[in-house]
Formats: C-alpha cells, structure tokens, sequence
C-alpha cells in the first residue's frame, strides 16, 4: 500500500465506513506490513473504549445476546462496535460470525460495525489482534466493542485477558455448571449469564451456579459476580444484563481494576510482539543453527534444554536466565505456542 492508499484508508476509517474498518481488520489477520504505520497514526485517539466479552459454549445464545444486546446500546445513541473472534479458524474476511443471520438485522445500520476476525495464529494471536482491532473501531467512533469468542477452552480464558468486562454464557442442557467450574470458567467471568431461561432447568442453572461463586471464587474486592437469567431470543432480562455492565464497569473505574485490566493488556500486547518479532529474527539469523540442533535433539545427541541454552548464549543472554525464559514461556505458552 502507498502512503497516500494508508492514509486514505485511515480517514476512511475515521469516518467510521465499515468496509474501511472490515479493510483495517484484514490487514490486521494477515499481520501486513502497513500495519506498524496504521497502529501508530491510530493510536493517539484510542485507549478508553471498553471491550466487552462475551463467551461460552456453542449454542448457548452468544450471538443472540449480542444481537439484543448491540438494540439496547442503538437505543442509548452509541455507535457499536461487534468482533467475532475465532482463534483456530483458518478462514477469515468477514464470512463467519460476525454476518450470521442474526446479525441481519443490524447489517443496514451505519452505527453497528460488524467484522469477524481470525487470529489463525500469527501476530501474537488474540493478545495482539484484539487490541489492535479495539483501536480500528474507536478510530471509528465506537466507545464499546463487543468481541466474542467461539469454541472452548482456551480462547474463553483468552478473552478475559483482553476484554475490560468478560461476561460469561451458559444455558440449561448445554454443558452443566459443574463442569463449568472444572473448566476454570468461574474464575474468569465478571457476570454470568444464564440464557434460555424460558427452558426447564434454567433456575437450576443459576442456582448451582450462585451457589459456586459464593462457595470458590476469588476474592477480587467487593465485586461479587451477578448471575443473571436472560431469554435473548425474546429480549426478557436486557435491561438487566445492561444495568450489571454498567455497574461492573462503574465499581472497575472507582477501584482502579480498568486501568490495571488495561496495563495487564497493554503489557501482554507489547510482549507477544516483541516474542513475534523474537521468534522471526532468531528465524531467519539462526535458522541452519536451529536445524542442525533440532536434528540432534531427534537423534538424542542432545537435549532440548541444552539446545535453547546454546542459542541463548549465543544471543548474549546468560545460560542462567534460561530459568527465567522456561518460566516465561510457561506462563505466556499460549503466546508461544501462537507465534
Ligand atoms: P451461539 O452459538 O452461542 O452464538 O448461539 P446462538 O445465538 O446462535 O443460538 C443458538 C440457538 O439457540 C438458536 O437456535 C437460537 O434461536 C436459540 N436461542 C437463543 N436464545 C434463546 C432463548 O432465549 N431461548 C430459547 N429457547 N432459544 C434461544
């Protein structure tokens, strides 16, 4: 892209046009070169929007919250922005998701940004996609981006690093409560939702998970996450939904836990990029090194940890800290294993 094709682009996307936005998001997915330049001229107007997560197995209601959702906040005269964020997905430009049929009825809406976006793995997966798709819809004039995250597991603990106030999904039938907990999902939501509620077992639901919350959460100040029965296919239980998004974001703002969300996200942003560029220079400079040393590692001549001592050692780092780089690694493995 030109210079004068970038700066185009960015006005473009100022004006909130959404094909400059879905544009933006692409170049972001596919890590394209221009994206240094974009992310520096955008930055300057950006860092105070809220990202909102919305998560949970598939089939619970995620994309029909959303929907109903995205009509309260229209309601309110806020310009909004939807990222449908799929991890694994090999797919991207906008065809999943984010155009489902639901979505339909916000698509002639020029305050509704809709995208879908595929991390498929490179540029420091969602640490650093999120963040920088957040700035492309402030830019735009969006002070709330909703991202949500299909599949399970992993991507569900994922989101509540990047988003501001992580909103968890569930529904009778759809995976119990109990399992839940297992999964380590209790831990991250700041609301839970118990959606379908016009279905047996709903009550249920909600009291199980009442009762896990008060017996095994952390304690993270006076927030005590609410848990909220919702039926979004018919709009019963919005308003509520709303008024614990924004009394979460109101008590995050008083006790100081929306900067620190932000710094935490700031910082894991910085760190996968600069793992990225790490694992791309090493690459390229060291790239016969690695191989001979990964044939002798295949061939038991040589251990793995002796292997990356030698590399660091080369690098100048101090065989010591290999330590420390273990427990880097460790703990950012998603990063890693992302890059
Ligand atoms: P997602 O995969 O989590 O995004 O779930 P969807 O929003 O696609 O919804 C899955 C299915 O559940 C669809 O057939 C919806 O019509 C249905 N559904 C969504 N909300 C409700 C609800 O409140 N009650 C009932 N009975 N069905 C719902």
């Amino acid at each position: 892209m030109t210079s004068r094709a970038i700066s185009s682009l960015l006005a473009a996307v100022r004006e909130g046009q959404l094909r400059a936005v879905g544009r933006a998001i692409s170049l972001i997915e596919n890590a394209a070169p221009e994206l240094p330049t974009i992310m520096k001229e955008l930055a300057p107007a950006t860092g105070r929007a809220m990202i909102l997560g919305m998560t949970g197995p598939p089939g619970v209601g995620k994309s029909t919250t959303i929907a109903v959702l995205v009509d309260a906040i229209r309601m309110q005269g806020r310009r909004v922005g939807v990222l449908a964020v799929d991890p694994s997905s090999p797919f991207s430009g906008g065809a999943l998701l984010g155009d489902r049929v639901r979505m339909q009825q916000h698509a002639l809406d020029s305050d509704v940004l809709i995208r879908s976006m595929a991390t498929r793995g490179h540029l420091g997966g969602l640490a650093v996609a999120a963040p920088a798709a957040l700035r492309v819809y402030e830019a735009a004039g969006c002070d709330l981006v909703i991202v949500e995250t299909v599949g399970v597991g992993q991507s569900e603990v994922e989101i509540a690093g990047v988003a501001d106030c992580t909103v968890m999904i569930m529904a009778p039938g759809a995976g119990d409560a109990i399992q839940t907990a297992k999964a380590g999902i209790l831990e991250i939501g700041d609301i839970f939702v118990v959606n379908k509620s016009d279905r047996e077992g709903a009550h249920a639901v909600v009291r199980q998970l009442r009762e896990m919350i008060t017996l095994g959460r952390r304690q993270d100040g006076d927030w005590k996450p609410p848990v909220l029965s919702l039926v979004a296919a018919s709009g019963e239980g919005v308003p509520e939904l709303m008024a614990a998004i924004d009394s979460f974001r109101h008590h995050a703002e008083q006790t100081g836990r929306v900067q620190q969300r932000r710094l935490d996200r700031a910082r894991r942003e910085v760190l996968s990029l600069l793992l990225d560029g790490l694992r791309q220079q090493v690459t390229l400079t060291r790239g016969v090194q690695i191989e001979r040393l990964a044939v002798a590692v295949r061939d038991g001549k040589l251990d793995a940890f002796s292997a990356a001592e030698q590399l660091l050692a080369d690098f100048g780092a101090k065989a010591a800290l290999l330590k420390h780089g273990v427990a880097v690694v460790k703990n950012g493995s998603d990063e890693v294993q992302r890059t």
